[in-house]
């Protein structure tokens, strides 16, 4: 028998009315523990005003980011048909499923094709939410489509990396991701037209060790973490300590692995930049704000021919 009796109903919560703050109107920053209104985050690319924290970013939000207006996308409807049947915890075509309700997408990576300042490129964007941003068939198939519509058209690509790696429920034929998207890019590099690697939090695995470390520029976003193996399996086999930062952007650039660490905001501006410079010129229009708000008759316009700065 119970010691204490609740003699009087409980409260009934109100079913019919919704609550008043709605669910990831706030959130708190991991870098400062400052409490963000999430539409002042939005407005700010994801990137916490106080303290610069990089919150991930999706991959359409990351197109956003990057493209002066509308883009078209490519091979939206590819989709993985799980040749090994695979099943761990769960089977690998629900987990397929469930990314595709969280993301809309059908894989972990956009490929689209747009202008960046004026100068149209491809971009690809990497979507963690999809199974860890993990590259298998479907991630290695659309980014060398990709590589190979950019050469086909003399466009530069941009690749923003944000992934967990190979994706083991495709075994194998994930890993040979690697080599098809790197030989890709070599055709691309013996053409001279450019390659921008952008690696954000997190870049592991399979992706670090082909595509993501092969830009003519490798930009990093700051305080990425960047690697191959994950730290704890390094340190069981070395049977050493690391040091502090290992893996993040800043240690790697010490080391030589990065060219640049820019923060997300001005990563834009970074990229024109640094496309002009490789030989870029924009399309249709001298001044790229012109050629953001150009008119649908250039849309067949060709960039010039890259200079021999790309090469
Ligand atoms: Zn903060």
């Amino acid at each position: 028998m119970a010691w204490f009796k609740r003699t009087r109903k409980p409260i009934a919560a109100d079913a019919e009315k919704p609550s008043r703050v709605p669910e990831g109107l706030w959130i708190k920053c991991p870098g400062c523990a400052q409490i963000l209104y999430n539409k002042d985050l939005v407005q700010n690319l994801s990137v916490c005003p106080k303290c610069a924290h990089h919150f991930r970013l999706g991959a359409a939000d990351r197109l956003r980011s990057l493209f002066d207006d509308a883009w078209t996308e490519y091979d939206r409807g590819l989709t993985s048909t799980d040749p090994l049947r695979f099943t761990d915890t769960k089977p690998y075509h629900e987990r397929l499923k469930a990314g595709f309700a969280a993301t809309g997408l059908r894989d972990a990576v956009i490929v689209a094709s747009g202008r960046l300042g004026g100068i149209e490129a491809i971009v690809a964007a990497m979507e963690f939410a999809f199974i860890g941003g993990s590259m298998g068939v479907v991630v290695g198939e659309k980014l060398t489509r990709g590589i190979e519509r950019a050469l086909a058209a003399r466009q530069p690509i941009v690749i923003v990396s944000c992934s967990g790696g190979a994706r083991m429920m495709e075994g194998a034929l994930s890993l040979m991701q690697m080599a098809k998207v790197s030989a890709a890019l070599a055709r691309l590099g013996r053409a001279g037209i450019p390659y921008i690697s952008v690696l954000a939090d997190p870049t592991t695995g399979g992706v670090t060790a082909s595509y993501a470390m092969l830009g003519d520029l490798n930009i990093a976003e700051p305080l990425a973490l960047i690697g191959f193996a994950g730290a704890r399996v390094i340190e069981q086999t070395i049977r050493q300590k690391l040091p502090p930062g290992f893996q993040r952007a800043e240690f790697l650039i010490e080391h030589g692995m990065l060219d640049l660490i820019v923060d997300r905001r001005e990563m834009k501006n970074t990229i024109v930049q640094a496309l002009r410079f490789m030989g870029s010129r924009s399309a249709g229009a001298a001044d790229p704000v012109q050629a953001a708000g150009a008119s649908a008759g250039q849309a067949g316009s060709v960039p010039g021919p890259q200079s021999d700065l790309s090469r």
